[in-house]
């Protein structure tokens, strides 16, 4: 017998009660089944008629949303009577869609049905997908939908972060097939979760110091992996003034972390990712409205993502050579602190007017870059960084906005980031908006005012990558792009595959991008 959820109660089975006792103590498995609501079928599981099940939907004139799910209990139908199976709608137009459209109503149906089934609570163990359609696409939706960050110290999966990286898994998630496409995508939402996780810790807990702890625990075991953390004194002997001169408002020591990964041959240029590693902003003297402030512990999104990304790529073994390089660091008011007119000599020797102690996040960076570009020489540098509060006005959390010098690596980027759908929109890189952040006592100002304040952020950052620009009308030898991720950081609305909260975008466009380059 196949009945929806409200149609009944166990009892109603004629279960003895003992028996149902003791039956809810153990834990159900729950199946999830993809519907095309115009062709419903499946083999996934032989013993239920998917069409016949489907049939019994209330629907009413249209077919049903993408992702709407409907759960039938003892279904398919054991002596237990503990199954569940929860249907989930791919959508009228599945039939018509290919590619990536196609991909993510296979990621909205899943992810839907894996919310839904979370929500049946203590009494699912086992969610078993039948992922055949599309099974990369399958697992990265129901990882992200089954992940949940809580510091709640009552319920069944208590998060004690000084014992794991991860938040405990509340289901146990497999595909009814296994697959190197569904291992992949576990692969792809993992390194995402783990970014979300790092974005979501505190700041008394997620210090720059226990960043590094964290990435050297997660990448432990792992082939052909090298993680270097220098410290304060390392860096000053490198010239790094402006990374340093964040630091100096804070007692809490700054760290430059690098992840080295060799999955090609020694002599192959590496490509390299940077990510801005603030693990708190309050602005500086510059010191930001407290109001939302909290949301200031992720401003270290940057780093978390590139270092997600890279632990996929290690992890899929990767033929390619990364290098991964963060500045980590808070920014604070304190005795110490850059003060707004400051004026410090970056590593490459250009003189920077602080104008805004808030606008830190590029000081820390430019020296990040020169370093990077300049010691590491790669053929492709990407940095991610929360950069402004002007990208969240211009681009929201939908995209993540992109700055390139290359237009071959944008193409590349956008291609990547519409198969995952952590989708980016290209922004001007252009040098008329010069005039905004040169015209002060230093060669750079670390301000350009409010009009174009990302596309002024991105340019500041330019000066200080090595490598992109044209010599004797010779092609630059390093394409570069700068991802602002202060819109994407956070979802203030959840989507069907992921809640509200830090997103970790865009790691899995990041790992997609290197995969496809990989392959050519
Ligand atoms: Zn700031």
């Amino acid at each position: 017998m196949l009945r929806p959820l409200y149609a009944r109660a166990h009892a109603t089975y004629g279960l003895p009660l003992s028996s149902l006792k003791v039956s809810r103590t153990m834990s159900s498995t729950a199946f999830i089944i993809p519907v095309d609501p115009k062709q419903p079928s499946s083999k996934a599981i032989p013993s239920l008629d998917l069409a016949k099940l489907w049939s019994t939907v209330p629907s009413g004139s249209s077919a049903l949303k993408v992702g709407t799910t409907r759960i039938f209990y003892d279904t398919p139908a054991e002596k237990d009577g503990l199954n569940v199976t929860a249907l989930t709608s791919l959508g009228d137009s599945f039939s018509a869609r290919a590619g990536d459209a196609r991909k993510e109503l296979v990621r909205k149906a899943v992810g839907s049905a894996v919310k839904k089934v979370k929500e049946l609570s203590e009494g699912i163990g086992e969610v078993a997908i039948d992922a055949s359609i599309d099974p990369q696409a399958s697992a990265v939706a129901a990882h992200l939908a089954s992940y949940n960050f809580s510091l709640k110290t009552s319920g069944s999966t208590v998060y004690k972060p000084e014992t794991g990286n991860h938040p405990p898994e509340k289901l146990t998630l497999h595909p009814l097939a296994g697959s190197t496409e569904w291992e992949t995508g576990v692969a792809y939402a993992k390194a995402q979760n783990f970014a979300r996780t790092l974005m979501e810790l505190p700041a008394n807990i997620l210090t720059p110091t226990a960043f590094t702890e964290r990435v050297k625990s997660e990448f432990d075991g792992l082939k052909s992996v090298e993680i270097i953390v220098h410290d304060e004194a390392w860096a000053k002997e490198q010239g790094m003034n402006t990374f340093l001169s964040v630091t100096k408002g804070t007692d809490e020591p700054a760290k430059f972390l690098e992840i080295h990964y060799k999955g090609a041959s020694p002599e192959s240029q590496p490509i390299a990712f940077v990510g801005k590693g603030i693990t708190f902003d309050s602005g500086g003297i510059s010191l930001k409205p407290s109001a939302g402030m909290k949301l200031m512990r992720g401003d270290m999104g940057g780093a978390a993502t590139v270092v997600g990304a890279a632990l996929a790529i290690a992890q899929l073994q990767l033929p390619v050579n990364l290098v991964v390089v963060t500045p980590l660091c808070e920014n604070l008011p304190g005795p110490r602190a850059n003060k707004p007119g400051d004026i410090v000599y970056a590593m490459n020797g250009k003189s920077i007017e602080i104008d805004n102690t808030d606008a830190e996040g590029r000081l820390i960076l430019a020296d990040a870059l020169y370093y990077t570009s300049t010691v590491y020489k790669p053929h492709t540098l990407i940095d991610s960084a929360t950069l402004t509060g002007a990208m969240d006005i211009a681009l929201g959390e939908v995209y993540s906005g992109v700055f390139s010098t290359s237009d071959s690596l944008w193409e590349e980027l956008r291609v990547a980031g519409e198969a995952e759908y952590d989708r980016f929109w290209r922004m001007p890189l252009d040098q008329d908006y010069a005039p905004q952040i040169n015209s002060s006592n230093a060669d750079l100002c670390n301000t350009g005012g409010r009009p174009a304040g990302s596309c002024t952020a991105a340019l500041f950052l330019k000066s200080f990558v090595g490598g992109i620009e044209e010599e004797d009308g010779k092609e630059p030898s390093l394409r570069w792009a700068h991802i602002d991720i202060a819109g994407s950081m956070e979802a203030t609305r959840p989507t069907p595959y992921q809640e509200k909260g830090m997103t970790g975008r865009p790691v899995r466009a990041l790992v997609e991008f290197v995969r496809r380059m990989s392959q050519q």
